[in-house]
């Protein structure tokens, strides 16, 4: 039986009265903490805050204006952020099916279920019978051993490959860089993105492998593409295990210069969680040191995302697409877009908006000032072979979408 009474439960719903109604019932059945969010964005915040002590609950409405109840379950299942789920709606019974199916092969959370409104203290306390901690969730959902096992000859046999997506400057429309996104081409099942296969090995030894991989593979191609585009970027994400290790900036360093790559052209993308190992922050400031440009990817979701950013040698501001697409219809998103490249500007990064996907987003975003645009508008991620294609069939167009006054159609 879990004791109630040590645990957190966060109850993220746009109407106070059945806000307040749950937070009650919640109470009432002996929940230690229970917070509140009026809509996505500011439980991200929330739970961007609770590193130590990782929600138990989230009871979520599904309709809410800012970011609706079924984003926030998209963001929840990427980031771990919480053990277990309860989502409730008011609208057609049909939605509630949706959200199930959603979350139905959801490793990372568990999605207790779903209830129409108005709630139940019975219902609610019947649901909550299924509710586990992580490590039980872990254990029971948790890749197979043999998957960790698929994936180290899948990395020997070279099935992980790099695929890039440019970074346009807002300006001109000219290519500033690339973003290296990995792929598993996998025999049976075709082509993989991240969320299949990074959390398997995450927390592994076989990430340092896996990220040197994908390092050493896009510097060959970098050397090869700055022959014809002298100044382009590479982006390269990092993982917290990469970060966390003291032996890894010698071995990338080692790549660096095997490849004679210039600092000024790498990027390391890390992310604001991954900054709380305590090596961490040394290792940013030994690639800083060198040269290296730094990336703060996914920002504007950590809690603390400000403070970190000012007091660590970032280079570069990558704002979170929930705050990206959309932006334009949508206030409270706005607002943090143009907040955090406001920040952006007086510490001196450049800013980078991802998520870039319609013309509206295009101009909401250069209109607030943002230097950089990453997003299907532009490109979605390619393999290697299409990227120079690429270059010479979308100049044309890209300049003409840098030259168009706002809310004008650029040529095709
Ligand atoms: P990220 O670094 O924030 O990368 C951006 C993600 O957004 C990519 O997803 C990209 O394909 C996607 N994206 C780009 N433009 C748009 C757009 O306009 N709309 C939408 N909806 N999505 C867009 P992807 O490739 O699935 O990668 C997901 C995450 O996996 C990355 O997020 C990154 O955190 C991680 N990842 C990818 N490659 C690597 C890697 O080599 N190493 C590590 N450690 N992590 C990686
Ligand atoms: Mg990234
Ligand atoms: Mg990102």
């Amino acid at each position: 039986m879990i004791d109630l009474g040590q645990l957190v439960a966060l109850v993220v719903e746009d109407s106070s009265v059945q806000r307040n109604h749950l937070v009650t019932l919640l109470q009432d059945m002996h929940f230690g903490t229970v917070l509140e969010a009026g809509d996505g964005v500011e439980a991200l915040r929330i739970l961007g805050g609770q590193v130590n002590c990782p929600i138990f609950l989230v009871i979520t409405d599904v309709d809410m204006p800012g970011m609706d109840g079924i984003e926030l379950i998209s963001r929840l299942a990427e980031g771990r952020l919480v053990e277990n789920v309860i989502v409730i709606s008011a609208r057609d019974p049909r939605l509630l099916e949706t959200v199930e199916s959603l979350a139905a092969d959801n490793t990372r959370m568990n999605l207790l279920g779903t209830l129409p409104k108005p709630i139940r203290i019975s219902e609610l306390s019947a649901m909550l019978k299924q509710a586990k901690h992580r490590e039980s969730v872990a254990e029971l959902k948790a890749p197979a051993i043999q998957e960790l096992a698929e994936i180290e000859r899948a990395l020997e046999a070279g099935q992980f490959v790099p695929f890039f997506q440019p970074k346009v400057l807002f300006s001109t429309g000219l290519l500033k860089g690339v973003e290296a996104l990995a792929r598993w081409q996998h025999p049976q099942r075709g082509l993989l993105g991240p969320q299949a296969f990074i959390g398997s090995i995450e927390g592994t030894p076989v990430m340092a492998r896996f990220t040197l991989s994908m390092v050493e593979q896009s510097l060959r191609l970098l050397t090869e593409w700055r022959r014809s585009m002298p100044t382009l970027t590479m982006s390269l994400n990092l993982s917290a295990d990469d970060l966390a290790d003291r032996s890894f900036v010698d071995r990338l360093m080692d790549l660096v210069r095997k490849y004679e790559a210039v600092p000024q052209s790498l990027i390391w993308e890390v992310t604001e969680t991954m900054l709380m190992h305590p090596l961490a922050l040394a290792n940013l400031a030994r690639l800083g040191l060198r040269g290296f440009g730094l990336s703060m990817d996914d920002f504007g979701i950590g809690y603390s995302s400000m403070q970190t950013l000012s007091r660590s040698p970032f280079t570069e501001l990558k704002i979170d697409r929930i705050f990206v697409h959309g932006a334009c219809e949508r206030a409270n998103r706005r607002a943090i877009l143009s907040s955090s490249l406001e920040m952006g500007r007086s510490l001196g990064v450049s800013t980078v908006a991802e998520g870039i996907e319609t013309m509206d987003d295009w101009n909401v975003v250069r209109s607030l000032g943002c230097d950089i645009a990453q997003g299907y508008l532009i490109a979605k991620p390619m393999p290697a072979a299409e990227l120079l294609g690429w270059v010479r069939g979308n100049r044309a167009r890209l300049r003409a979408l840098a030259a168009q006054a706002d809310g004008a159609k650029p040529d095709a």
